[in-house]
C-alpha cells in the first residue's frame, strides 16, 4: 500500500473543516459550559483543518516550513481540544498545562526539524508531548466519572488510551526494528494504522464529543426532573424511584425502612403575615434543619407545599423516633428573622416503619400520614408513630 501523505491530509483537512462548520453552526452560543466546549472543539477542528491543508498543498514552501506551520496549527488544535473536553465535562480547564505541552512539543519538533534534523528523535519528542496531552484528557474523563450512564465517557476514555498505545507502538517500531521506517510514507503496519486512524481522528473525536455532550445533557435532565427547584431536595418522582431502590436493598438485608412525614405547623399564617417570598425562605431554613439531622444513608424529599418525607433505611422504631425528635427540636430551636424580628416555626411529624416484606412503600406512607394527622390533633409540634 502506498501512503500518499498529501492526499490523506487533504481528506483529513476537508473532514475537519466540515465538522468544524457543523459543530459551530449546529450549536447555539450561550453561557452553558458544555456548549462552549463544543464550540471550542469546533475552533480546534478549524485549526486542525488549516494544518492539514498546509501539508496537503505545501504552497511551494520549503518542506521544513510546511512542517513547522503544520505543527503550529495541529498542536494548537490538540491543546484547545484538552480545554474543550474539560469544558464539556465541567472540569478544571488546565489552560496552562495544555499550552505548555503544545509549546514544548512545537519547540522540540522545530529544533529536530530545522536545527538538528532527526526523524526518530522528532517523532519521539512529539509523541511524549502528545501522550502528555492524551493523559490530561484521560484524567479528565477518569476523575469524578459517574457511576451510571457513562458509556460515551468510557468510549472516549478508551479511545485516548488506544491513542497512547499507538504512539508507543510507533516509537517502538522506529527504535527497535532492525530496518525502521524512514518516514510516515513508508508503508509499515504501524504507519498504515497510524495514518488511517489519524485520518479518522477528527470524525471519531467529534462524534465522541457529541455523544459525551448528549450523555451529560441526559444526565442533567434526569436530575432536573427529580429535584425540587425551590429547596434542592428530591421531589416526588425522585422519592418514588429512591424508595423502590431502598426497598429492594431492605429486602436483601431483611431490614425495615423508617418513614417520617414532616409538616410545618400553621405555615399558611407565615405566608399570610410575611408574604410568599419570606415563606419560601422559611421553607429553605426548615429543609436545612431537617438535612443536618439526617444520617449518611437517609433521604429527604418534598412531597407537597410544606410537607417533607424522610426515608431512613435500617432503623428500629426507637431510632426512628429519636431522629424525628431531633428534627422537631432542631426546628423549634432555630429562629428565623424577618424584617429584623425573630420568629420560630414548629413541625408535626408522623412516623411509620415499612417492613421489607411489604410490596411497596405506600402502606407505610399511609400510616405515617395517619400518625401525622394524630400529631396535628394532639396540638402540633410533636411526633406520633403509627401503631401498625
Ligand atoms: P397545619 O398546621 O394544619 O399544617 O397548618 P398549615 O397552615 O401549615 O397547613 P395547610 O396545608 O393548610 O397550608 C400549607 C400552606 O403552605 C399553604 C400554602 O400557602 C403554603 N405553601 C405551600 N407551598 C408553598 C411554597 O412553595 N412556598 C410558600 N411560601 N408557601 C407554600
Ligand atoms: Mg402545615
Ligand atoms: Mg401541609
Amino acid at each position: 500500500m502506498h501512503l500518499n501523505v498529501e492526499t490523506l491530509s487533504l481528506i483529513n483537512g476537508g473532514d475537519a473543516l466540515l465538522l468544524a462548520l457543523m459543530l459551530w453552526f449546529g450549536t447555539r452560543s450561550g453561557s452553558n459550559h458544555a456548549v462552549q466546549g463544543l464550540r471550542l472543539r469546533a475552533t480546534s477542528l478549524l485549526l486542525e483543518a488549516c494544518g492539514d491543508f498546509i501539508l496537503a498543498f505545501d504552497f511551494k514552501l520549503a518542506p521544513q516550513t510546511v512542517l513547522l506551520v503544520g505543527n503550529t496549527f495541529n498542536l494548537s488544535a490538540q491543546a484547545l481540544t484538552i480545554v474543550a473536553l474539560r469544558m464539556v465535562l465541567q472540569r478544571k480547564l488546565r489552560w496552562r498545562e495544555a499550552i505548555a505541552l503544545g509549546v514544548g512539543a512545537w519547540l522540540g519538533a522545530t529544533y529536530l526539524a530545522a536545527v538538528h534534523p532527526d526523524y526518530r528523535l522528532r517523532v519521539l519528542w512529539g509523541s511524549v508531548f502528545l501522550i502528555g496531552m492524551a493523559m490530561l484528557n484521560i484524567a479528565a474523563l477518569w476523575n469524578d466519572r459517574p457511576k451510571h450512564d457513562a458509556r460515551a465517557q468510557y468510549l472516549l476514555l478508551w479511545a485516548y488510551v488506544l491513542a497512547v498505545a499507538l504512539l508507543v507502538w510507533r516509537n517502538a517500531s522506529l527504535w527497535l526494528l532492525p530496518t525502521p521506517p524512514q518516514g510516515i510514507g513508508t508503508p509499515t503496519a504501524v504507519n498504515v494504522v497510524y495514518v488511517f486512524l489519524l485520518g479518522m481522528q477528527p470524525l471519531m473525536a467529534s462524534v465522541g464529543f457529541l455523544l459525551l455532550y448528549n450523555e451529560i445533557l441526559q444526565r442533567e435532565l434526569h436530575d432536573l426532573a427529580r429535584i425540587d427547584p425551590l429547596t434542592g431536595v428530591t421531589n416526588r418522582l425522585g422519592l418514588l424511584e429512591a424508595s423502590e431502590v431502598l426497598l429492594v436493598r431492605a429486602r436483601a438485608r431483611k431490614e425495615p425502612i423508617g418513614v417520617l412525614l414532616i409538616d410545618a405547623d400553621h405555615f399558611k399564617s407565615i405566608n399570610d403575615r410575611f408574604g410568599h417570598d419570606d415563606g419560601d425562605r422559611v421553607l429553605l431554613e426548615l429543609v436545612y434543619n431537617i438535612r443536618r439531622m439526617l444520617r449518611a444513608g437517609d433521604l429527604v424529599g418534598r412531597v407537597g407545599g410544606e410537607e417533607f418525607l424522610v426515608l431512613s433505611p435500617s432503623v428500629k422504631e426507637a431510632d426512628l423516633l429519636a431522629l424525628a425528635e431531633r428534627i422537631r427540636s432542631a426546628v423549634e430551636r432555630t429562629s428565623f428573622h424577618i424584617a429584623g424580628q425573630a420568629y420560630t416555626l414548629t413541625v408535626s411529624i408522623g412516623a411509620a416503619i415499612a417492613d421489607p416484606s411489604e410490596p411497596d412503600m405506600m402502606g407505610a406512607r399511609r400510616r405515617a400520614d395517619a400518625a401525622l394527622y394524630e400529631a396535628k390533633r394532639a396540638g402540633r409540634n410533636c411526633v406520633m408513630i403509627s401503631g401498625g
